[in-house]
C-alpha cells in the first residue's frame, strides 16, 4: 500500500488505503475489460498473491473453473441496472498455490472513475470477496445430521408423524403413511382432517383414542404411552412427546410401533400358560379321583380316614363299604357301557345319601366306600344306602334293581387303626353277602370267627374229596302227565366232622378256589354210579348233573363225563348238564364245543335257576339247550292257586314255542303243582313230592313222590 504522505489530499489517500488495507473482506477493483486495477491485503492473503502479481492480471485466472463467468455476470447486471444490489454469489476461487476454496463475491460498481480510467465513460467494478471455508464446515455438518435424520427417520420400523402446535402436519415417515394406509396425497392436503377419519375409521376404539389426542392438546407438555387395537387384529402402541425448539414446545411428535407379532406372541404365551395350568388342574384331579364316576379314588379316602383316626376331636367314625351284588352279570349280559353306566347311577346315588362333606370314594370295580365323619347314626345312612340303590334304573333300556351289600364299621372306645377298621368294615361286608346280599351289616367281633372258618373251611374242602367227605342226595324229578318219577337231580353233600356244609357256602368257595372241577367229577361220578341201576330199568328215565361254568373251561370235559358215563354203563342220553345262563355271558368257542359234543352224543343240557338272571325270553332261542328250569322264586309266587301270572304262562309258553321242554324247581305245595301242570309245565320238583336223599334212600324217595302224585290225580 502507498506510503503516507504529508499533504491534505495525500493524506486522505493515506487513509483511504489504510482502510482498504483494513477491510477483512479481500477487495479487488476491476477495469471494464476484468483486468485487476487494485487489490488490498487480505486479498493478498485470500488469494495467495502479492499485490503486483494480481494488479494486471484478468481476475478470472481467480476462479475456479466454473465460476469464471459470474463476476462478468454482475458486472453486466449492474451495468443495466446500476441501482441494484445483487446477492452475493457462491464461487470458488484459485489460491496461489493451486488449491481451491469457497468464498462469497459481493459486487458494486465504481461510478468515480479515476486516473487510469480516463474519460469516466468506463465504470470500475469492485469485488468484495469473503472465503467461507468455515461456513462450509459448519454446512456439512448439519447436511450429515440432516441425512442421518432423514435416514434414521426412513429405516426406523416405526411410523412417526410430527404435528405443529397449530395442528397441521409437520413431517412424517413414509412408514407411517404404510402403517396407517394413507394415500400419500391426503398426507400433502391442507387440512389433516381426512387423515384422521382414516385413522379413526380403523380402530376398535375410536372415542378413547381421540380421548388421549384432546388430552394431549389440552397438556402440550405431557407424554404418552399407550396401545391401539386394530378392527383388523393388528395392535399398535402409540408413543407421544412434545417437539421443543430451545424451551419452546412447537409440535408434537408421534410414534406408532406395529406390536401385532410380540401382542400375539404374548397372547399365545398367556393361552399357553392357561392350557398348561388347566392341564395341571386335569392331573391334580385325575390323582384324586375316580374318572368314570368322579368320586375321590382310594387315595383320598385312605388320607381322609387315616386323617380321621388320628383326630381326637372326632367323636364317630364310620366306614362304610359297599359292593355291588351281581355286577358281573351286568357287565356280561348288557356290555360293559351299560356296567359303565350303572356304577355312574351308583355313585350319583351314594353321593345323594350323605352329606356333601363326607367322603364318597370307589376303590375298583364295583367297590365304594363312605367314610362319615360326624354322623349321629350311621346305621341310618347304611340303611337309606341298600334303599336308595334298590330303586329300579333303567339302563340300555333295561330296569335293573341294583343291590348291594354293605359293611358297616366304627371307631369305637378301642381304638384301631385305619387299616383295621376297614378291614372290619370288609369283613361285614362279606358276612352280609353271605346273609344274602341287598343288605347291610354292622361288623361284630363274632364275624372275624366266621372269617378264621372261612379260611378254615378252605383248607377243609381241599382235601374233602379225598377224605370221602363229598356225597350226593338225589332229589325227584316228576312227570304229573306220566304219573311217575322220570329223573334225578344229583345234588352234592359235603360232611364235615359230622356237620354238614350247605352247598350255597361251599359250592360258591369251591368255584372261586378251583376246587369245583375235582367236586364235580366226584359228584358225577357217584351220581352215575348210584343211579345206574334205576336209569338201566328205562331208558327214558335220566339223571341230571349241576355244572359249574368254571367246569366247562376244562377243555376235556365233555370228554371226562362221556368217560364216566361209559365206565359206570349209563348210557349218554340219559344224561341232563344243568347250566346257569352266566355261563353263556362270555361263551368262548371252546365251551359250546364241549356242549355240542355232549349234545351229539346223546345228553341234553338244562339252563337251571331261569328267571332270576338279568337276560331276557328272547335270548333263550340262541342258547344251546333243551330243557329250561323255572327257578322256585316263581314258583314261590303260586300261593292260592288262584292268582294270575302271566310271568309264569309266558315262560312256559315261550320255552315251548322253541321246542323246549320245562321242569318247575321248588314245587312245595299242591297248588302250585296244579298251576304249574295247568300251564302245561313238563315236569314238577321239590320237596312236594320229596327231599333230596341219598342214593341208600332212592326208594324211599320214589315211594314219596308216587304218593305226592297219586293225592295230586285225587283232587
Ligand atoms: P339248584 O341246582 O337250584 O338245586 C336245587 C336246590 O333247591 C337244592 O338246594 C335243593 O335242595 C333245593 N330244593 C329242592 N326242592 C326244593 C323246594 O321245594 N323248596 C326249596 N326251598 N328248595 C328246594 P341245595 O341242595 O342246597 O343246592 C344248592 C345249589 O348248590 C344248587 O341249586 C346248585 O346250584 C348248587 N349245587 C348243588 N350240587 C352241586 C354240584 O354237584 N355241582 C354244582 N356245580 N353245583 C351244585
Ligand atoms: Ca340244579
Ligand atoms: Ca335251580
Amino acid at each position: 500500500m502507498a506510503k503516507p504522505q504529508s499533504d491534505s489530499k495525500s493524506s486522505t489517500a493515506w487513509a483511504f488505503g489504510a482502510v482498504l488495507d483494513a477491510s477483512p473482506d479481500a477487495l479487488l477493483a476491476l477495469a471494464a475489460d476484468g483486468t485487476i486495477i487494485m487489490a488490498n491485503a487480505a486479498a493478498e492473503r485470500l488469494f495467495g498473491a502479492s499485490r503486483e502479481e494480481l494488479t494486471g492480471r484478468n481476475h478470472r485466472t481467480l476462479l475456479a473453473e466454473g465460476f469464471r463467468d459470474e463476476v462478468d455476470r454482475l458486472f453486466r447486471l449492474l451495468l443495466a441496472q446500476p441501482g441494484r444490489h445483487p446477492q452475493p454469489q457462491e464461487v470458488y476461487g484459485v489460491h496461489g498455490n493451486g488449491t481451491e476454496f469457497s468464498a462469497e463475491v459481493a459486487a458494486s460498481l465504481v461510478p468515480d472513475s479515476g486516473p487510469e480510467n480516463p474519460g469516466g465513460t468506463q465504470s470500475a467494478l469492485l469485488l468484495s470477496v469473503r472465503g467461507t471455508s468455515h461456513r462450509k464446515a459448519a454446512d456439512d455438518d448439519l447436511r450429515e445430521a440432516m441425512s442421518l435424520l432423514t435416514a434414521t427417520l426412513e429405516s426406523t420400523a416405526d411410523g412417526i408423524l410430527v404435528m405443529s402446535t397449530e395442528g397441521h402436519v409437520a413431517g412424517y415417515n413414509d412408514q407411517f403413511v404404510t402403517m396407517w394406509n394413507i394415500p400419500p396425497e391426503l398426507m400433502e392436503g391442507d387440512t389433516e382432517e381426512p387423515v384422521m377419519r382414516l385413522v379413526v375409521a380403523q380402530l376398535v376404539d375410536p372415542v378413547a383414542f381421540m380421548g388421549r389426542i384432546g388430552e394431549l392438546e389440552d397438556n402440550p407438555a405431557a407424554e404418552s404411552h399407550d396401545v391401539l387395537d386394530f378392527k383388523d387384529g393388528r395392535t399398535f402402541e402409540r408413543y407421544s412427546r412434545p417437539q421443543r425448539v430451545g424451551e419452546k414446545i412447537v409440535g408434537r411428535v408421534w410414534s406408532f410401533r406395529d406390536v401385532t407379532p410380540r401382542r400375539k406372541a404374548q397372547e399365545q404365551a398367556h393361552q399357553a400358560m392357561l392350557d398348561l395350568a388347566a392341564q395341571a388342574e386335569k392331573l391334580r384331579t385325575m390323582a384324586f379321583q375316580d374318572p368314570l364316576t368322579g368320586l375321590a379314588n382310594r387315595a383320598v379316602f385312605n388320607d381322609g380316614l387315616a386323617e380321621a383316626v388320628t383326630e381326637p376331636r372326632l367323636k364317630a367314625v364310620d366306614v362304610l363299604l359297599l359292593d355291588l351284588d351281581d355286577f358281573k352279570e351286568v357287565n356280561d349280559v348288557l356290555g360293559h357301557q351299560a356296567g359303565d353306566e350303572l356304577l355312574i347311577e351308583v355313585a350319583r346315588r351314594l353321593r345323594g345319601c350323605v352329606s356333601t362333606a363326607d367322603v364318597v370314594a370307589r376303590l375298583g370295580g364295583d367297590e365304594f366306600v363312605v367314610l362319615l365323619t360326624a354322623c349321629p347314626d350311621a346305621d341310618a345312612i347304611a340303611a337309606c344306602i341298600v334303599r336308595c340303590l334298590h330303586v329300579p334304573v333303567t339302563i340300555s333300556g333295561t330296569v335293573l334293581r341294583p343291590s348291594l351289600s354293605l359293611g358297616l364299621a366304627s371307631l369305637g372306645q378301642e381304638n384301631v387303626g385305619a387299616s383295621e377298621l376297614l378291614r372290619q368294615a370288609d369283613i361285614a361286608m362279606y358276612a352280609a353277602k353271605a346273609a344274602g346280599k341287598n343288605r347291610f351289616l354292622r361288623f361284630h367281633p363274632e364275624m372275624m370267627a366266621a372269617l378264621v372258618q372261612r379260611t378254615d373251611m378252605e383248607s377243609g374242602l381241599q382235601l374233602a374229596v379225598s377224605r370221602g367227605e363229598i356225597t350226593v342226595d338225589f332229589q325227584p324229578i316228576v312227570s304229573h302227565r306220566m304219573g311217575q318219577v322220570v329223573k334225578f337231580e344229583a345234588l352234592a353233600r359235603w360232611d364235615r366232622d359230622g356237620e354238614r356244609v350247605p352247598p350255597s357256602v361251599f359250592i360258591p368257595l369251591a368255584e372261586r378256589t378251583g376246587l369245583i372241577g375235582e367236586i364235580g367229577a366226584e359228584v358225577m361220578a357217584l351220581g352215575m354210579v348210584q343211579l345206574a341201576p334205576w336209569l338201566s330199568e328205562d331208558p327214558s328215565r335220566s339223571l341230571s348233573v349241576n355244572v359249574s361254568g368254571v367246569q366247562l373251561l376244562e377243555p376235556d370235559f365233555a370228554d371226562m363225563v362221556l368217560r364216566l358215563a361209559e365206565a359206570s354203563g349209563v348210557a349218554p342220553y340219559q344224561l341232563v348238564l344243568e347250566v346257569t345262563e352266566s355261563v353263556f355271558f362270555d361263551a368262548d368257542c371252546s365251551l359250546i364245543k364241549q356242549l355240542s359234543t355232549l349234545r351229539d352224543a346223546g345228553a341234553r343240557v338244562a339252563l337251571d335257576d331261569f328267571g332270576t338272571g338279568y337276560s331276557s325270553l328272547g335270548r333263550l332261542q340262541d342258547l344251546p339247550v333243551d330243557t329250561v328250569k323255572i327257578d322256585k322264586t316263581f314258583v314261590s309266587m303260586v300261593r292260592t292257586g288262584a292268582e294270575r301270572l302271566p310271568i309264569l304262562s309266558s315262560m312256559i309258553n315261550m320255552a315251548h314255542s322253541l321246542g323246549l321242554t320245562v321242569t318247575a324247581e321248588g314245587v312245595e305245595t299242591a297248588a302250585q303243582a296244579d298251576y304249574l301242570t295247568a300251564l302245561e309245565c313238563d315236569s314238577l320238583q321239590g320237596y312236594l313230592f320229596s327231599l333230596p336223599e341219598p342214593g341208600e334212600r332212592l326208594e324211599f324217595a320214589l315211594h314219596h313222590a308216587e304218593v305226592a302224585l297219586n293225592s295230586l290225580k285225587g283232587r
